[in-house]
C-alpha cells in the first residue's frame, strides 16, 4: 500500500542492501515498495546519516532567476551552446549538462545541436579498447577524420582520445583545433565587447533618466528623504527609482547604500573578477 509505514526489518535491509552490497537503486529490492518508495527512504536514511556515506546522492542547488536570466540572455540572444557557456563559465558554477537541461527547459539554444550531441555514439568498453589500440598501432597515422567515421563518433571526439593518450595531431589537425579555438577566443572576445557597449549605453540612459526624474521630483511639493550614494556621492533620493531594494526573509527590507549605477559597477566588476 502507498504510504505505509516502513518497518524496521524493511529499514535494515535496505541499510544493508546500500551498505553491504552496495546496490544501485535499480537492484535495490524491499518486498511491496516501489522504487519511488524506496528512493526515498533512501535519501532519508542518508539525510540521517545512516548510510555511512556509501550513497552520496545528488543535492540539487535550484536555479536562481538571475541564472536563467543570465543563460537566457547567452543561449537565446546570442545563441551559445551549452558546452560553450559552461566553458567559460558563463554561468558560474553550472556544468555542461546542467546548463543544457535547463536550456532544454525553456526553449532555449539550437535544437538540432542538441539532438546532434544526444545521439552522439557512446562506445562500449570493447569498442573503446578497440579504438585505443587502433590509434596506438596501426591507425597512428590515420586521420581523425577517417577514424572518426570508421567509429561513428566526432573528430573531436578522436583528437581527444589522441590527446590523452599522448598521440601528436598531424599538422594540418593540429591548425584545424587551433584556428577553432582562435575563433572561440575571438567569439568570447567580441561577446565582452559587445555587452560592455551595451552597459555603458544603459548606463549614460539610466543616470539621464535619474537626473531628469530627481529635477521633477525637487520641483515636487512633497518632500522625500535625501540618500547620497557611498560611491558616486550624487544626491539622489531614497526611493527604488535611485536605489535597489532587496527583501530578506525574516530580516525585513534593506537599501543599498549604493546608487543602481555604481551597485551595476560593482556586479560587472564582481562578475569580471570571477571570470
Ligand atoms: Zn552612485
Amino acid at each position: 500500500m502507498p504510504g505505509e509505514c516502513w518497518t524496521v526489518e524493511e529499514v535494515e535491509s535496505l541499510i544493508a542492501q546500500v551498505v553491504c552490497e552496495k546496490k544501485s537503486l535499480p537492484q535495490l529490492c524491499i518486498p511491496g515498495k516501489g522504487e519511488a518508495a524506496i528512493n526515498n527512504q533512501r535519501r532519508r536514511l542518508k539525510e540521517a546519516g545512516r548510510l555511512e556515506g556509501a550513497f552520496a546522492g545528488r543535492t540539487l542547488k535550484p536555479w536562481t532567476i538571475c541564472e536563467l536570466n543570465t543563460l537566457r540572455n547567452y543561449a537565446g540572444e546570442h545563441g551559445f551552446s551549452a558546452a560553450f557557456i559552461s566553458q567559460l563559465q558563463l554561468v558560474e558554477g553550472r556544468s555542461k549538462d546542467s546548463i543544457s537541461g535547463m536550456m532544454h527547459r525553456h526553449g532555449l539554444g539550437n535544437e538540432a545541436a542538441r539532438m546532434r550531441s544526444k545521439c552522439a555514439r557512446r562506445l562500449s568498453d570493447g569498442q573503446r579498447k578497440e579504438l585505443i589500440s587502433f590509434l596506438q598501432g596501426e591507425g597512428r597515422q590515420t586521420p581523425s577524420l577517417e577514424v572518426a567515421k570508421r567509429w561513428g563518433l566526432s573528430q573531436k571526439t578522436v583528437n581527444g582520445y589522441r590527446r590523452r593518450l599522448g598521440i601528436f595531431l598531424s599538422w594540418q589537425e593540429a591548425r584545424s583545433s587551433e584556428d577553432y579555438r582562435q575563433r572561440r577566443d575571438r567569439l568570447a572576445l567580441e561577446f565582452a565587447r559587445q555587452t560592455r557597449a551595451r552597459w555603458r549605453q544603459w548606463r549614460l540612459r539610466t543616470k539621464r533618466e535619474l537626473q531628469e526624474l530627481r529635477d521633477e521630483m525637487e520641483r515636487s511639493s512633497c518632500p522625500t528623504e535625501r540618500r547620497p550614494c557611498l560611491v558616486c556621492h550624487e544626491q539622489w533620493f531614497a526611493t527604488r527609482d535611485f536605489y535597489h531594494v532587496q527583501r530578506r526573509r525574516g530580516k525585513g527590507v534593506s537599501m543599498s547604500r549604493t546608487c543602481r549605477l555604481c551597485r551595476s559597477e560593482q556586479r560587472r566588476a564582481k562578475a569580471r573578477r570571477v571570470a
